[in-house]
């Protein structure tokens, strides 16, 4: 690092000069301000430019084109509308910055906020576009190795899904391929968005092996790194909705604070269960069980099959609405309304007693679901 305790400010550029005093004149630019302090300092025969780069910056303004020039080239391709620029500087830069400033009595601007500023001034007028400290587009030129990068806003889609076949999870594993529920409609997201990967945002899941009816699933899919961002949804869901599988409904743009609000809500859903048991069902026996249920609180404690992943305790969680569809022999199905975070596999099976009471356990057999659907989600 360069000693900067003897600097005189003719070492100095209009630039490096003028953000000392930034604070003492507004309505100026730092180069017209650095350029009245030289005429004052020269008045006392100190002022005057010596020869060489400025001390501080090198002469970095002087390149403030061809940076605003390289920039535009990587800006080039991507659609937006708002855009914001940020830089990083070398320490060195940061620590005689420093010293200057302490000198002179911490009355300036810094070096990278004017080289922010000036650049985002130039780019501005280049693409004709806006500044936003919530933007599509960020830049940020990394002064020290004289690269520049660029980050797109993921782009939010919210709409509501409906999946008709079984064996489909609805998101992907870590390191999993096959289809997905995020797949299925992320896949074509990708496409029309340019984007580089997406994600599935679901206002909760059902299993791999439940199908989601009726009215959908609300859920956003988000676009990661998107390049287009204005695109004809209809023709989105025409493609998601090509797959058979995945339908999707009510597709809107919206923001990352949809992810939230989603995620945060708490449905009853009704269920259309399928269970089996080991012996010949007795259907005035199941029919009373049943609706005797209309109302009754289930006391759950985790599930074991998610016990790895989910902490251990016991929920309370409301059944409503008991109904038989139908009894054949040791099968039978039903349909019943379930307040939110309630197990209903486990509601089915008892869970060896970690559900209470269960189907399994007031009727006296061990029953498992077979087929399970969300018929409805309550919203
Ligand atoms: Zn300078």
């Amino acid at each position: 690092m360069e000693d900067v305790s003897g600097w005189n400010p003719r070492n100095l550029c209009d630039h490096c000069l003028g953000r000392i005093f930034a604070r003492v004149s507004t309505g100026l630019t730092n180069q017209q301000r650095g350029q009245i302090a030289r005429a004052v300092l020269s008045s006392f025969s100190e002022g005057g430019r010596a020869d060489g780069k400025c001390i501080l910056c090198r002469d970095l303004f002087d390149d403030m084109e061809r940076y605003a020039e390289a920039c535009f080239q990587r800006m080039n391709g991507y659609q937006f509308s708002t855009f914001l620029v940020g830089s990083t500087v070398h320490s060195n830069i940061l620590e005689n910055e420093k010293v200057l400033q302490e000198r002179y009595g911490d009355r300036g601007e810094s070096l990278k906020k004017e080289f922010d500023r000036e650049l985002g001034k130039i780019l501005s007028s280049m693409t004709g576009k806006e500044f936003s400290n919530d933007p599509d587009l960020y830049i940020h030129v990394d002064l020290r190795y004289d690269s520049i990068s660029i980050k797109a806003r993921s782009i939010y889609i919210y709409g509501t899904y409906r999946k008709l076949v079984r064996g489909i999870p609805q998101t992907r594993w870590i390191h999993g391929s096959g289809e997905t529920v995020e797949s299925i409609i992320g896949e074509p997201l990708k496409v029309i968005s340019d984007s580089i990967d997406y994600r599935l945002h679901g206002a909760g899941r059902e299993d791999v092996d439940v199908r989601m009816l009726g009215n959908g699933r609300e859920f956003v899919i988000e676009g990661v790194e998107p390049k287009v961002r204005n695109f004809d949804l209809s023709t989105l869901r025409r493609e998601i909705n090509e797959s058979g599988k995945v339908f999707v409904t009510n597709l809107s743009f919206t923001g990352k604070d949809t992810v939230e609000r989603i995620k945060k809500e708490r449905y009853s859903k009704i269920y259309d269960i399928t269970a089996e048991g080991s012996v010949r069902i007795d259907s005035e026996k199941i029919r009373s069980i049943l609706s005797a249920m209309d109302k009754k609180v289930i006391y759950q404690r985790t599930p074991l099959r998610v016990s790895r992943t989910r902490s251990d305790l016991v929920r309370e969680r409301m059944v409503s609405s008991p109904e038989i569809l139908w009894v054949r022999g040791q099968r039978f199905r039903f349909r019943i309304t379930a307040e939110a975070g309630l197990y209903l596999k486990e509601f089915v099976s008892g869970d060896n007693g970690r559900t209470e009471p269960s189907v399994s356990s007031l009727y006296g057999d061990r029953f498992h679901v077979i087929r399970m659907d969300v018929a409805r989600i309550l919203r």
